[in-house]
């Protein structure tokens, strides 16, 4: 009795004294999670990139472009104005051309220790004290979501004000895909945004019942996410993780939030996915998916980690059931080349060609992981780099495999999955992206 009123009071005390270091010392916080972010998303140099030429930068700018990941919305940056670190705001998106963009939601980081070869969700998380100094919620991973998905929403009303250059838009349904399109054409200054969530951490589980699991579906699609993927670094109640210390395949509630997510208008996303769940997914989808952010485990030197890539066995199967592949432009992605990122596409498009696919080019996207606390050798304001590589290898890829790449395929991959979908219509759709005009620079 006595030991119960000392908790009590021992609790009362440092909440006391928790609230007020928080009240005094946020603002410092606040700062250290700029210097954290800045330390985490830097850019990184190869000597090697080419110079855009005039042609490359023209040709750069009459396509539709669009990209399957980026974690920007973890960050304690303003969507709408140009910041001088980190990867990607509105304003860099313009400046290199970016007219689709998905914004993945992440929750939680366990910590990697060097001595395990796993990633365990019992591990210290490094998302917890991140939320802390940023000053949001941090106790519970769907409410982390959402908080998320409210900041976005927040930007996007923002820029509808008559002072915005640029108009961000979420992106929900084909109408507004269309919508965009038809913008685009005439050189409005508008970019789209679609939601994505890496890691469906708090659907499913032993306590909760399929039908609580199709609710918590239903709660992001009307939330406005249109991209899930199950896993992200660790195993969950979904599925198991390519670093996970199980690595398990699709559970059963891993397949009824897969199938509810195609049956509501929602991609799905395999990236990190265990190399089981890959098999139970493919085999269970009916709809294109995607990988959204990857690299390939052929000529995978260091810095480039094999374990997070694709094998060739991985592509063959996602190539042949209709699954797009978005690479990335870090080093443990494609190596220390920046060179790369194009050898990367060509390799896949190899596979799908060896497989007999009528379109080898429609099944690779750019998957950029844009401050996902990786060091890209591409910046968002310099893709026009990206496009002079595909021009001036030593295989040039065709123009019209550049803007199937480039933004084309992720057009008909939403056009066919999103709400009024269908693949007719995306096909109609996204073909006269071959005839986009070039977008103004804006000022
Ligand atoms: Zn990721």
């Amino acid at each position: 009795m006595r030991l119960g009123l000392v908790s009590i009071i021992l609790i009362a005390l440092l909440t006391v004294v928790g609230i007020y270091v928080y009240q005094n010392y946020a603002a410092g916080l606040y700062y250290l999670a700029g210097r954290y972010d800045r330390m985490m998303n830097p850019y990184g140099i190869d000597p090697e990139a080419p110079t855009p030429t005039a042609g490359d930068t023209s040709f750069h700018r009459s396509m539709f472009i669009a990209d399957l990941h980026a974690d920007t919305l973890k960050w304690e940056r303003d969507l709408l104005h140009r910041s001088f670190y980190g990867h990607v705001d509105v304003p860099r998106l313009a400046e290199g051309n970016v007219a689709l963009q998905v914004f993945t939601i992440v929750t939680k980081s366990p910590l990697n220790f060097p001595w395990s070869s796993c990633v365990s969700a019992r591990s210290p998380d490094k998302n917890t004290p991140l939320l802390f100094m940023q000053g949001r919620p941090m106790f519970d991973l769907r409410t982390r979501a959402f908080y998320q998905i409210e900041r976005f929403k927040d930007a996007v009303e923002r820029s509808r004000e008559p002072d915005s250059p640029i108009e961000l838009r979420l992106i929900s349904s084909v109408d507004d895909l269309q919508q965009l399109v038809a913008d685009r054409m005439q050189g409005m200054q508008v970019i789209g945004g679609i939601l994505g969530i890496e890691g469906g951490h708090w659907v499913g589980g032993p306590e909760a019942s399929e039908a609580d699991v199709r609710a918590d579906m239903e709660e992001l699609f009307d939330a406005g996410v249109r991209q899930f993927a199950p896993t992200h670094r660790f195993d969950n109640n979904l599925s198991g993780s390519n670093e996970g210390c199980t690595r398990y395949g699709l559970t059963e509630h891993g397949r009824i939030a897969l199938q509810h997510a195609e049956e509501l208008g929602m991609v799905v996303d395999l990236a990190h996915i265990s190399q089981q769940g890959l098999r139970d997914a493919i085999a269970l989808l009916e709809q294109p998916f995607n990988i959204s952010h990857t690299g390939i485990r052929h000529n995978c030197d260091p810095p480039c980690t094999p374990d997070r890539n694709l094998s060739d066995d991985d592509i063959r199967l996602i190539v042949n059931n209709g699954g797009i592949i978005g690479v990335g432009y870090w080093p443990q992605a494609i190596g220390p080349s920046v060179w790369r990122i194009a050898d990367v596409m060509q390799h896949i498009m190899d596979i799908a060609a060896a497989e007999d696919l009528p379109h080898p080019s429609h099944h690779v996207a750019l998957g950029s992981d844009y401050d996902g606390s990786v060091t890209p050798l591409i910046e968002v304001g310099h893709l026009d780099v990206l496009t002079a590589i595909t021009r001036r290898r030593d295989q040039p890829f065709h123009p019209e495999v550049t803007r199937d790449i480039f933004g084309r395929n992720v057009c008909r991959l939403f056009a066919t999955v999103l709400p009024g979908g269908d693949p007719d219509f995306a096909n109609e759709l996204c073909a006269q992206l071959q005839h986009a005009p070039a977008a103004p620079v804006p000022d």
